[in-house]
């Protein structure tokens, strides 16, 4: 392993491993979860941490930019823009421990893309260091520039496969005022995507985050976290926990919940009278990725359908499973305000063979994905773990661009080999 602090440094590095023939593995937090920042075991590939390359560079309030080092924690990042009054957007559950660079690498999305969009729509320029040491300097602060091609995107979401990062040029947002924070009980998760639409025709951009929680979880947190309880008596089937921004608007989201309530949409809901209450409920849908371990083996699937489909794709999701693995228990959450959900599936209580039958299940639970044309990975990107879906569900003319692309950066395939494509 190699942790050099300076991007002279990297280039060094990526230079003498071109020389030698080492393949070379970008890591920043290793939060990733697809083994997309871990060598292979062949013995020939330098791993390159970047956690010594953590210096903010420079912060622009006048322009609302900020210029952070590829190793910086995003939760540092974020603290920066709050020192000059302004907010970082991108947030995640590992950003304590997430890199600026590993988030870019990745085009991380997390609880704020239903206002902010995705880590790419955050970013106005980029430093990379290229396959043969090269420095591209793209570190502009600009919000319009139309000149050529926009080379920075090709590098955000390329998973380190076509160059390494360095330093990013982040776009910042006005510190948002505090948001009310709800839970609501729901029967249907098509009413979900109602309950938005009512609030955004209310609050139009002011929704910062919009979670659909299948009942079954608030079971799994309540039996994990020694002091949770269910939130609701009855079991409505699905519940949202939404943060959204009154402004001036004070009393818009109660008067919402209300009309909702009196129209059946929604059954029951849990108005958060202060920030501790807030916290105290989005604390339960934190701790449903930790509650589901103890449970039992489960199968995995980070899937994105657009948002108007959403509730046909479930209905059917239901049924397939029901079909496939009648005593396994779907657990479903995610940000239903950008169409990305957790579909994961637990296995059957005691029934230890769920483990080697899975493998059938999540490619019908992929190709009822690709029916309602979503995708198997709206979250956490390929690495390793999801190569054989991308050749599965991209198509060739797609694959072939991604080749022409990685061959034109890196022909002598230096750059986290084995990964992506
Ligand atoms: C609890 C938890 C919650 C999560 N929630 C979300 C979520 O809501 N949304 C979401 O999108 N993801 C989520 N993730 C996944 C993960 O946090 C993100 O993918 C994150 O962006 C990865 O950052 P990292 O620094 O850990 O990157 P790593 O895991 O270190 O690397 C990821 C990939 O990027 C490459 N890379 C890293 N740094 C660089 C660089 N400087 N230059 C070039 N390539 C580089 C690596 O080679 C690897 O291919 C979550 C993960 C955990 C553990």
């Amino acid at each position: 392993m190699v942790a050099p602090a300076s991007t002279q440094e990297v280039a060094g590095v990526v230079t003498v491993c071109a020389r030698h023939g080492a393949g070379i593995v970008p890591q920043g937090g290793n939060t990733g979860l697809c083994g997309g920042a871990v060598p292979d075991l062949s013995g020939e590939q330098v791993l390159l941490s970047l956690s010594r390359m953590n210096r903010i560079r420079r912060v622009d309030p006048g322009n609302d930019s900020l210029v952070a080092e590829a190793g910086c924690i995003l939760a540092d990042v974020q603290a920066a823009a709050a020192e000059v009054d302004r907010c970082f957007p991108l947030s995640l559950a590992a950003e304590g421990s997430c890199q600026i660079g590993g988030n870019l690498s990745t085009n991380a999305g997390g609880l704020n893309v239903i206002r902010y969009g995705m880590a790419r729509q955050q970013v106005l320029g980029l430093e990379v260091v290229l396959a043969d040491g090269t420095v591209w300097e793209g570190l502009r602060e600009l919000r319009k520039d139309t000149a050529g091609y926009d080379l920075k995107q090709v590098f955000i979401g390329s998973e380190g496969t076509l160059g390494i990062i360095t330093a990013a040029a982040l776009k910042l947002a006005p510190k948002p005022a505090n948001p009310v924070t709800f839970l609501a009980a729901i029967r249907d998760a098509g009413d979900a995507v109602a309950l938005l639409g009512r609030l955004r025709s209310v609050l139009p951009d002011r929704i910062d985050a919009f979670e659909l929680i299948s009942d079954r979880c608030f079971d799994l947190v309540a039996r994990h976290l020694p002091d949770a309880r269910r939130p609701f008596a009855e079991r409505p089937g699905w519940a949202v926990l939404a943060d959204a921004v009154e402004g001036t608007d004070e009393g818009r989201v109660e008067a919402v919940l209300a009309s909702c309530f009196g129209d059946g949409l929604v059954v029951d809901a849990i108005l958060a009278k202060n920030k501790a209450e807030a916290a105290g409920l989005w604390r339960l849908r934190h701790a449903i990725p930790e509650a589901e371990r103890p449970a039992g083996y489960c199968l995995k699937h980070d899937i994105g359908v657009p948002v108007g489909r959403l509730a046909r794709f479930l209905a059917e999701a239901k049924a397939l499973v029901a079909r496939l693995e009648p005593d396994a228990r779907p657990i479903v959450f995610g940000h239903v305000g950008d169409g990305n959900l957790h579909y994961n599936v637990l296995q059957p209580a005691g029934d230890d063979g769920f483990r080697e039958r899975g493998a059938d299940l999540s490619r019908s639970l992929y190709d009822l994905v690709a029916k309602f044309e979503g995708t198997f990975s709206a979250e956490h990107g390929i690495g390793v773990t999801k190569k054989e879906l991308l050749r599965t569900y991209r198509s060739e003319v797609e694959l072939g661009l991604m080749r022409t692309l990685k061959t034109a950066l890196d022909p002598d395939n230096r750059l986290n080999p084995g990964k992506v494509i």
